[in-house]
């Protein structure tokens, strides 16, 4: 798997799709933006508009490089939410400018999405699939008022939902969203977690070959790492992550992840920018299929053992259901990055992203620690519906149900916050606890 961001030229097999991304958010972006403000009314949410783009333009739409259809949904809420999270209209059509084109970080991970960044690095258009698109249309409200209820949500920001197809392509779904990472500081690690263990192990050997690679639940265990907050930090970020989490069980949304980003103030940055296109993450690293077909050392998960062929085919089938788009091809090319990278200012307004883009570490006392944590819950499009396809699939095979269940929506959550809340402490509580734990 190529986890290097490619910047995206026009040799780049995506320079199309990713230049009619750009040229129809702009467009979208700047019509709406253009108009008066006013409150949003209940046909917003559904609202969804399609453009046709061509060479020659029309009265509608300006001439553009390529043919393309692009649809807009719900432009009305997304220039909403993008007020809310105090995005600067003007600075969100600059990074998204189609001069500049964006870093593919193409994914031929299990989940097939695509992910994009900026080219300031700011956003990222990560290509969804067509189950979680509808999703967030049908959730739409809820998210909205949530957002609106919960300004420091740790919720992924939306940004805006769109679609783009070429002629005689398919349709391809994405969201725009925010980068967690802060574009001018190095991330020392990145986790993902999910607070399950089951097939939630980056194999430590490959760290080598990919310093920066997202770990997962049992490495952080593995290290005796702790989200260092002391009291009062931890009992914001609990009840923030509490009330997102029961939104995410009312909506029986499950598999998310808390993606945790690490900067150690005393390294500091020492990479040099170009570097970052290296650090960034492995995308599709793990999904509902993860348990099913990576179960360590064949614990668990199948109670007969389908050949290896059976089994190659299953999980390609499988991942079609969940998945169905299949994903566009890697291109290659050089990887670049601007000139220079700013912080994002108009974070610093919001809770977890004050401190210099993310939530700084605390002592017991209060006083600053020597991290800053970047911290979000991210993939939260999965339906608890769709992953029951998948159960259902497998029972056409003789799984033994029981272990092939993916849990639900409640118990997910619940098991979330118990881990998220367990490995959060005051780096003396840390110390402390570890020489409980040791009897002399
Ligand atoms: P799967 O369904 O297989 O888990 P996916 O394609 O849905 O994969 P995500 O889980 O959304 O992908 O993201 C994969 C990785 O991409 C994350 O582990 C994280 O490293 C990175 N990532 C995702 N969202 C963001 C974000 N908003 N900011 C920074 N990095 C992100
Ligand atoms: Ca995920
Ligand atoms: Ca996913």
């Amino acid at each position: 798997r190529v986890v290097v961001g490619t910047r995206v030229d026009q040799n780049h097999v995506n320079w199309v799709t990713a230049y009619n991304m750009l040229t129809g958010i702009r467009f979208t972006v700047s019509r709406t933006n253009a108009k008066l403000d006013r409150p949003l009314t209940e046909a917003d949410f559904n609202a969804r508009h399609k453009f046709s783009f061509d060479i020659t333009g029309n009265e509608l739409t300006p001439s553009a490089k390529y043919d393309f259809k692009f649809k807009d949904y719900a432009p009305w809420v997304f220039r909403h939410l993008r007020a809310k999270f105090k995005l600067d209209p003007a600075d969100y059509l600059m990074s998204l400018t189609s001069k500049y084109i964006l870093s593919e970080l193409g994914s031929p991970g299990k989940s097939g999405s695509f992910f994009y960044f900026s080219r300031d690095y700011k956003y990222i258009i990560k290509t969804i699939h067509h189950a979680e698109h509808k999703f967030l249309r049908k959730i739409l409200k809820e998210y909205y008022a949530h957002v609106e209820e919960n300004p420091n949500t740790l919720l992924s920001q939306f940004y805006g939902l769109h679609r783009v197809k070429m002629p005689y392509g398919r349709k391809i779904h994405f969201v725009v969203m925010n980068n967690l990472f802060p574009p001018h500081r190095d991330i020392h690690q990145t986790f993902d977690l999910k607070g399950s263990t089951v097939g939630r192990d980056f194999k430590e050997e490959d760290l080598e070959k990919n310093p920066r690679a997202t770990l997962k639940d049992l490495n952080w265990l593995r290290r005796g790492l702790y989200l260092e907050f002391g009291a009062e930090k931890r009992r914001i970020f609990f009840e923030q992550m509490e009330k997102d989490v029961h939104l995410l069980q009312r909506l029986k949304i499950m598999d998310y992840s808390m993606l945790v980003g690490i900067h150690d103030l005393q390294k500091g940055n020492q990479e040099n920018l170009r570097d970052k296109t290296l650090r960034v993450f492995q995308p599709g690293g793990d999904s509902p299929t993860d348990d099913v077909d990576r179960a360590p050392d064949g614990r668990g998960m199948l109670m007969r053992t389908p050949s290896k062929l059976e089994n190659a085919r299953k999980a390609r089938e499988l991942r079609q259901i969940i998945k169905q788009e299949k994903p566009i091809p890697m291109g290659q090319s050089s990887s670049r990055m601007p000139d220079h990278l700013e912080e994002n200012t108009t974070k610093r307004d919001f809770t977890f992203y004050s401190d210099d883009g993310g939530f700084r570490a605390t002592h017991e006392d209060n006083s600053p620690g020597d991290q800053i944590f970047f911290l979000s819950i991210i993939d939260c499009l999965t339906h608890y519906g769709t992953v029951k396809k998948l159960e259902h699939f497998f029972k056409g095979l003789h799984y033994d149900k029981k272990l092939i269940s993916p849990i639900s929506p409640e118990p997910y959550g619940d098991r979330f916050i118990e881990f998220i809340e367990g490995i959060t402490k005051s780096p003396e509580e840390a110390v402390r606890e570890a020489q409980n734990a040791v009897p002399s």
